[in-house]
């Protein structure tokens, strides 16, 4: 099933092995590494992939060909092709493409770098193992903090409207207010969001365990600012 994905791709490479296999078109795996370009999409990309992107061989392990899979909720074409976009900017050699699957597209990229600029692949689920940010990742991060929130938020994240009820006077009373919530199950991940927030300005607390809740009014509208409604 996955080989399927991107066969057009490996083809391309078995016929045109010079395409993609050259080390300078990575700029992390060059002789003199640099920090992979564009900034904010990098940034952005990252925050993708910790939230809900994998990692994974692209048919024969042999040939060290990676897929990079987000999955993107069908209610939200606009991301879809955000994701894509990013992928493309990131990797402008390689063929991004989109799988429809149940009630969400895939978005799709096969390259043999793909662990180049994400290290923190490995085995298992990220919820399992430790994840830190390369010394570069952080460098980018740093510099694009709110693209690298915007992927987060844009992946495991939401905004949407909080109803809580009052009573007083015995008649009751709903209020709505905007939120933003990011759930995901790997405390570092959770870190890692908190720690870009606190750059960023935007007051946030755990609401659960696994869940970051921004809801402070002045915090919603900073984070809007880099964020915003999913689309
Ligand atoms: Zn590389």
């Amino acid at each position: 099933m996955s080989t399927g994905i991107c066969r057009a791709t490996l083809r391309d490479w078995r016929d045109h092995p010079e395409k993609d296999g050259s080390r300078a078109s990575c700029s992390r795996c060059a002789d003199d590494p640099t920090l992979p370009e564009p900034g904010a999409d990098c940034a952005y990309l990252l925050g993708l992939y910790l939230g809900d992107g994998c990692i994974s061989f692209a048919g024969d392990p042999a040939k060290r060909v990676w897929k990079l899979r987000v999955v993107c909720c069908d209610s939200w074409p606009g991301l879809i092709q955000e994701c894509a976009r990013a992928m493309r900017a990131v990797r402008p050699d390689n063929k991004v493409m989109t799988v429809r699957k149940p009630g969400c597209t895939e978005v799709v990229s096969c390259s043999k770098h793909w662990p180049c600029l994400f290290p923190q692949h490995g085995p298992g689920r990220k919820h399992t193992r430790k994840i830190e940010l390369a010394e570069w990742q952080r460098e980018i991060v740093d510099r694009y903090p709110g693209d690298f929130a915007r992927g987060l938020f844009h992946s495991d994240g939401y905004r949407g409207l909080n109803r809580v009820r009052r009573t007083w006077d015995g008649a009751e009373h709903w209020y709505e207010y905007p939120r933003y919530l990011f759930t995901n199950n790997s405390t570092d991940i959770l870190w890692l969001c908190g720690q870009t927030l606190d750059q960023l300005g935007v007051a946030w607390r755990f609401s659960k365990p696994n869940t970051i809740s921004v809801a402070r009014r002045e915090a919603v509208s900073r984070l809007d600012e880099f964020v915003g409604p999913k689309y």
